[in-house]
């Protein structure tokens, strides 16, 4: 099932490059107000991850807009995570609107789903779902992490290719000896 979001390798003269396709969701209504607006950021931060991985992958998108009923909640990782000291916010996981949108199949189709929200907890920026992981081909992004230049698209890409933070050594895992880095950084 991972090999298929990664497709028709590229041969040149000495590296294969794979191609991989996003596909973008937006909800009209939700986390924009200018569907223009919004290709035209999407576009910049497409051009913005083929230079930054363009060695290994080149990445082409899609973007799709929907009506949808959740055009008004906000959203969570989880819905256990919907957290009631929000009162009155309608909440609803990334999953189930990618699962209306795309049907129950959308983990097997050759693509990654990224879908752009404005998440409950106002600080978060976006994740993305290691390979191993039961909703991996899903990458959530905030409304407010769709700009040239913004670091979080190839930040979650990692992860969906199965890398973790330089930093777990130091901050994520106990007693590692093996992997622990003496000084964090964030590159
Ligand atoms: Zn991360």
């Amino acid at each position: 099932m991972i090999i298929q979001k990664f497709r028709d390798a590229v041969y040149t003269k000495d590296t294969k490059i794979r191609k991989v396709m996003l596909r973008w969701h937006l909800i009209n209504g939700h986390s924009f107000s200018n569907q223009e607006e919004a290709v035209t950021n999407i576009r910049a931060l497409m051009t913005d991850i083929n230079k930054i991985y363009g060695k290994a992958f080149l990445f082409e998108s899609e973007i799709k807009f929907y009506d949808s009923e959740y055009k008004d909640y906000k959203f969570a990782k989880h819905k256990e995570h919907c957290n009631t000291k929000y009162q009155g916010t309608k909440c609803v996981a990334p999953s189930t609107v990618i699962e209306k949108m795309e049907g129950k199949n959308w983990k097997d189709q050759p693509c990654f789903h990224v879908l752009v929200v404005n998440f409950q907890r106002p600080e978060l920026a976006g994740y993305g779902q290691f390979p191993w992981m039961d909703q991996f081909g899903l990458l959530v992004m905030s409304s407010k992490r769709i700009h040239k230049g913004a670091t979080t698209l190839p930040h979650e890409l990692g992860h969906c290719f199965g890398l973790f933070h330089i930093f777990r050594g130091v901050s994520e895992v106990r007693g590692c000896n093996v992997c622990y880095e003496r000084d964090a950084n964030d590159l």
